[in-house]
């Protein structure tokens, strides 16, 4: 009987929320194409858009995620240079949302069905069906 994964690993590794063996994305979170999400779970065949616009909640979430970003970096840029220049922490704020726009797209929804969405349970039969030898 393998072991399960967590699900703070399965967030971070962008797994299925119910098998936590299928990968939800296609590619890497920072690539030249464009991000895609799989629509349905490529093991045990979940989907993850749940309802129509299921997804528009995942905004709220990638909200939250960029304003600690913003927050943090602008911290961060006074700490060092000690700026008082708005273009300094315009061009922070901007460049900011740009970098972490791929990884909240992609971090609002896991966090979403992960965590947010209480009707999404987890099911270990399909990790304990694997055994030790996973994909
Ligand atoms: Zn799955």
């Amino acid at each position: 009987m393998g072991a399960h994964t967590s699900k703070i690993q399965a967030v971070l590794t962008a797994k299925c929320p119910k098998c936590r063996v299928g990968k939800m994305f296609v590619g890497n979170t920072y690539s030249f194409k464009k991000q895609r999400m799989n629509d349905v779970c490529p093991y045990c065949g979940f989907r993850f858009e749940i309802e129509p616009g299921y997804f528009y909640a995942a905004m709220y979430v990638s909200y939250v995620l960029s304003v600690g970003q913003v927050l943090a970096a602008g911290l961060l840029t006074y700490q060092i240079s000690k700026s008082e220049s708005p273009w300094v922490y315009l061009g922070v704020l901007m460049a900011t949302i740009l970098i972490f726009a791929p990884f909240n797209f992609r971090y609002s929804r896991l966090i979403l069905l992960h965590y947010l969405t209480p009707k999404v349970k987890y099911d270990p039969k399909y990790e304990d069906a694997l055994g030790d030898d996973r994909p």
